[in-house]
């Protein structure tokens, strides 16, 4: 007997859980062992109906009459042993004849059930929704709960559940605040391309930390939760427009991470909205247009990300503790004044760790860069050369930082950036695929002869 067939199943089961599906099947013609390990290997995933047999020629209607087959028997082996299973996982393409498929759906999540499945992974698309057994309600056992063009007319209690996902779902308002009050040990909710909401009200979730919530319609109105345990909220309506909805989060005053896309906010219901939060670290805000302005003072925030923010024409950050600032495709300013700018803020610049600075052709990269550097002054400044306009940036800076005419501000007193930088050099370059460092000699001169990866200039101020 070989070393490898020596190891416990659970190791083995381990090992398998590595593989492909396709390759984890295949170890069942090993041996006589090899088939019993893979019959009671308890994660039973079928990821794709769609890609099932799809390199042979058959119709669809025939592959997933056997792709249900295949599902059926693996679940059936299963059973016959006396084990629990860990995962159900399944994503499905129901043919049109939906009530022969939906009786197989029905019982797979009975057996699923009965074997104490811990995580039930149901995806199922069809032409007229498929609406979940009552059995659901009986499952005693599962932790992690993902449906996906389920219909849930009613709500259901699972004391086990600790993480909810809700995707293409057909569920109301009422039913979601039961499943998440009754269901006293949720920890994560995750609802994306759900129809049927227009107020959504969360309130009575004890242990709730995560809400994520992706695209919603145009219907959705007004969302308020009362969740004291909450500590990460994220929403990104996805929608075409961005969506003018009310978000009361009064109520979560624990909250340590927000995340916004796409919300028509003002900057009135932006700066209320943030003024709960004291205890906030991280804060995303993306394509909110209608935002001209924004402003922040916290001494806990850590991480501030604005992008796609069009509409954008001040932002005042006082955060002394801040880590990590992202500004991504919003406005540039086409001028700037070192002297303008020395009158309004009170601050001299920062030493950050590390400035990752990305321009296209349209900014003015004089403009650009002395903006920032009256900001900051960073140790390390990277720059991606992926296309022809990051090289032209990467030229004009390496010359810039290097030859740096510093008769500028003689006449005034305070002075900028120019006349604190000491020394830059290429500390590296790291290509994006081959993540080796390159041989720094000359590789400003080789710059559209190298791969696409990331530039690091060293200064030292
Ligand atoms: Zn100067």
């Amino acid at each position: 007997m070989d070393r490898f067939s020596e190891l416990p199943d659970y190791i083995i089961h381990q090992i398998m859980s590595y593989l492909p599906k396709k390759e984890s099947a295949q170890t069942s013609i090993l041996s006589k062992r090899w088939e019993g390990l893979f019959a009671s290997y308890p994660i039973l995933d079928f990821p794709d109906s769609y890609t099932y047999l799809s390199n042979e020629k058959y119709s669809r209607k025939h592959r997933i009459n056997k792709f249900i087959e295949f599902v059926d028997a693996s679940l059936l082996r299963f059973c016959q042993q006396k084990l629990c299973m860990q995962k159900f996982r399944l994503s499905i393409d129901v043919l049109d004849d939906h009530e022969g498929s939906f009786a197989f759906l029905d019982k797979w999540i009975r057996l699923a059930i009965e074997k104490k499945v811990e995580e039930l992974d149901f995806d199922v698309q069809a032409y007229r929704m498929y609406t979940l057994p009552q059995e659901i309600f009986l499952a005693k056992s599962v932790t992690t709960l993902k449906l996906g063009g389920c219909k849930l007319e009613n709500p259901f209690i699972i004391h086990s559940l600790k993480s909810l996902t809700l995707k293409d779902a057909r569920i109301n308002e009422e039913v979601l605040q039961k499943i998440t009050s009754q269901c006293t040990s949720l920890e994560d909710l995750f609802l994306s391309d759900c129809c049927g909401f227009t107020n959504i009200c969360l309130y009575n979730a004890c242990k709730l930390k995560i809400i994520n919530m992706q695209k919603f319609s145009w219907k959705l109105r007004s969302i308020k939760i009362v969740v004291p345990s909450l500590q990460q909220f994220i929403f990104d309506s996805e929608s075409y427009r961005e969506l003018n909805i009310v978000i009361d989060m009064a109520g979560c005053p624990n909250l340590k991470l927000l995340k916004l896309s796409n919300v028509g906010f003002t900057e009135q219901k932006f700066h209320e909205l943030i003024s709960k939060f004291s205890l906030l670290e991280d804060l995303n805000v993306c394509r909110c247009d209608p935002l001209e302005q924004i402003k922040i003072s916290s001494h806990l925030l850590k991480k501030f990300s604005i992008g796609y923010c069009y509409g954008l024409k001040a932002i005042d950050i006082d955060t002394p503790n801040l880590l990590s600032f992202t500004y991504d495709t919003c406005p540039i300013p086409n001028s700037f004044s070192f002297d303008e700018f020395r009158k309004c803020s009170p601050s001299p610049p920062k030493e950050v760790g590390n400035l990752h600075l990305q321009t296209d052709f349209t900014s003015n990269y004089e403009a650009f860069l002395d903006g920032v550097l009256s900001i900051c002054y960073p140790r390390i400044l990277s720059v991606n050369n992926s296309c022809q306009a990051d090289c032209f940036f990467i030229e004009w800076l390496y010359e810039k930082l290097i030859n740096k005419d510093d008769n500028c501000c003689n006449i005034h007193d305070i002075k900028c950036w120019r006349h604190y930088l000491k020394n830059v050099k290429i500390e590296s370059f790291i290509p994006y695929k081959d993540k080796k460092p390159l041989h720094l000699d000359s590789l400003i001169d080789r710059l559209r002869e190298l791969p696409t990866g990331t530039f690091y200039f060293h200064l030292d101020w």
